[in-house]
């Protein structure tokens, strides 16, 4: 999968390459991200990248010009990789909020360009003219969108196939099958008058697939309760749920 990251700070993005799972994805040329800066796509002596808005008020706004030919160069490169369309994303508070769906549906795409804005946010005409989806990381603003694209980016390399070391270890994390995770435990088996869990010591498989299935119930139903409406629990999952709730 192809990522084009349009900031006007590449070398964060850069850092995201450049250690643990992310690097070995790169390495491995599971994937492949780099960044355009806008300011580099400026006509003008200052290399203008923003302006004052309109009407009035504090701020600044990205302007739609050096946002375009940075767009354009992103799409041509990736049509000489070989990838024809590709979606178009603005990182943006005011836009869906990314849920383990949406980045699992990303991570099926062969490429994306992501649209990192700064200051107030870009030219409203740039999102019209553009932008494919609007994605938020929750409703809270940052000083820019570097940060929710790599919180993104993260999420959906993690899920193409071959990037983590073990196949399942994405399968069975929180969101995605609608619960959250069971608790996990290493050495030492006792720490400070705190033991691990005996069935997870007892070799016995069926028994561990089930404490960890009623673990993650129990979980969702403390901590996440709107997740567990939301899912149609089997036979199983509705006798461990009252089994651990009566407790
Ligand atoms: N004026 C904008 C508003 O109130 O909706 C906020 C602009 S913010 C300071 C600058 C940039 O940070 C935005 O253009 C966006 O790219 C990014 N950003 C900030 N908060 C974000 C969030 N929660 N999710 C995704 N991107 C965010």
């Amino acid at each position: 999968m192809i990522f084009k990251i349009i900031s006007l700070f590449p070398e964060l993005i850069s850092g995201l390459s450049s250690c643990g799972v992310i690097a070995r994805a790169v390495e491995r040329n599971l994937c492949a991200l780099d960044a355009l800066n806008p300011r580099d796509f400026t006509v003008d002596n200052y290399r203008r990248i923003d302006d004052k808005t309109f009407g009035g008020g504090p701020g600044m706004v990205m302007k739609i010009e050096p946002l375009e030919l940075a767009l354009a160069a992103a799409k041509a490169a990736l049509l000489q990789s070989g990838v024809v369309k590709s979606q178009v994303v603005y990182m943006s508070p005011q836009g869906q909020p990314l849920s383990q769906q949406l980045v699992n549906q990303l991570s099926l795409e062969p490429g994306l360009i992501v649209v990192c804005g700064r200051y107030e946010g870009v030219d409203e005409r740039f999102i019209e003219r553009n932008v494919d989806v609007e994605l938020s990381i929750g409703d809270f603003v940052v000083s820019g969108g570097e940060l929710p694209a790599m919180l993104m980016l993260d999420g959906i390399i993690r899920q193409i196939p071959g990037v983590l070391n073990s196949s399942g270890s994405a399968v069975d994390e929180s969101f995605m099958d609608g619960l959250l995770d069971y608790p996990h435990y290493t050495h030492p088996r006792e720490y400070c008058g705190m033991s691990v869990p005996e069935v997870l010591l007892s070799g016995n498989h069926e028994q561990i697939r089930r404490w960890r299935l009623q673990q993650r119930l129990l979980r969702t139903q403390l901590r996440r309760p709107e997740l567990l409406n939301k899912l149609k629990l089997n036979p199983e999952q509705s006798r461990l749920l009252k089994e651990v709730m009566n407790k």
